[in-house]
């Protein structure tokens, strides 16, 4: 590899020059090797940086055969210099998220013994798998006891130990590191090979917040917000709770009672409605004209229609038909004695497409065609 990598000197750097050396263009997109970087190309369940070279839009960093390339909108020169912009608030996020992760990963590891088998960060979340499972308590235990070593601002370190040293070094370590090992340091905490950037202590992660978990491959999948991600996270939810208890009214310490209230009235209301309609139904059939042989009804479920068809054949006898307009034509039931029925449900399927069947006095289903036609047909 030619480039020198200034985000392993000091993740702080933002912006810097650079000689290009070389640029390759594959599939329209222009890829640019410098002679040294602040970019931090994807690896280790971290996305690439993004930014700008002369101010054409990096939005891709990746190493590729050995080489770091700088996926580039515009096309650059080798031999020319360049200045460099890193989106650093993006980047900074990522530092707090992945420096956090190493905390968690580390209590982890020497309270329960559990490896850290994945971990992914994306724009907004990190989530990551251990390989063993909690119960709540221990989740509450292990996040309270990472948020104080954020408060107790320890330092962050990362060196490359020379073979003997590693040697004596008790250090975590994730799948698929090859090459030199570079070891990420958190005082009196862990010890771990990262080859990502990190804040340089821990006061900078600001809150570790663990959303949820879910089982996952005979382990644990944490989802957690940390730093920029959780502050935006807690504006967004202050926002939502917010306009919640203002539709409510009701204060944001009583959200959650006002919300069951809520729903206990919806409930009663639902029992309240269901016997108003039973009732009108009743009021229906029983002012039904006995010279038409079918009912119609507005925004019905087959089960109401059900129950009208049953309902007006009891009362009036004969093949009697509930409908209800739909985009393409009818919901319907239909009832009649069990000797007449499937000869009454022939003739709607020579007159009309049917979709449908049924069982004893009963058939219900869809009717394709005008609803005029439809009602036509019924008599109504
Ligand atoms: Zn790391």
């Amino acid at each position: 590899m030619k480039t020198e990598k200034l985000y392993e000197k000091d993740a702080y750097i933002s912006s810097f020059e650079a000689n290009v050396l070389s640029v390759l263009k594959e599939n329209g997109i222009y890829k640019a090797v410098l002679d040294k970087t602040a970019f931090f190309p994807e690896g280790g369940g971290q996305p690439s940086d993004i930014g700008l070279i002369d101010g054409a839009a990096v939005n891709n960093v990746q190493i590729e055969n050995g080489e770091i390339y700088h996926y580039t909108e515009a096309e650059l020169k080798a031999g020319q210099t360049v200045f460099c912009e890193v989106d650093f608030e993006r980047r900074y996020n990522f530092m707090q998220n992945h420096t956090a992760e190493h905390i968690v990963s580390g209590l982890v590891h020497k309270k329960f013994g559990f490896d850290n088998i994945g971990f992914h960060l994306s724009e907004t979340l990190v989530t990551f798998d251990f390989n063993g499972f909690f119960t709540s308590g221990q989740l509450e235990e292990i996040e309270g006891e990472a948020n104080k070593r954020v408060w107790s601002n320890l330092s962050v370190t990362a060196f490359y130990p020379s073979a003997d040293e590693l040697q004596a070094i008790p250090y975590r370590s994730k799948d698929g590191i090859e090459g030199e090992i570079r070891l990420v340091q958190i005082e009196n905490t862990d010890i771990c090979a990262c080859c990502a950037p990190h804040v340089k202590s821990t006061g900078e992660i600001g809150i570790i917040k663990f959303l949820s978990t879910e089982k996952q491959h005979g382990g644990t999948r944490i989802f957690m917000k940390c730093g920029g991600f959780a502050l935006r996270d807690y504006g967004k939810k202050n926002a939502d709770i917010k306009a919640v208890c203002e539709l409510l009214s009701a204060k944001t310490d009583e959200v959650r009672q006002a919300v069951y209230s809520l729903s206990e009235r919806l409930e009663s209301e639902k029992l309240n409605s269901k016997d108003l309609s039973s009732e009108l139904l009743g009021l229906k059939i029983k002012m039904f004209d006995n010279s038409k042989s079918a009912l119609v009804l507005n925004n019905a479920e087959i089960k109401d229609l059900q129950m009208a068809a049953d309902g007006l054949h009891k009362t009036y006898g004969g093949a009697k038909t509930a409908l209800s307009k739909t985009v393409e034509g009818a919901f319907f039931a239909m009832c009649a004695d069990e000797s007449e029925i499937e000869a009454e449900f022939e003739r709607l399927k020579q007159t009309f497409t049917v979709k449908g069947g049924g069982r004893g006095p009963m058939r219900q289903g869809s009717i394709v065609a005008d609803f005029d036609k439809i009602k036509e047909y019924f008599g109504v």
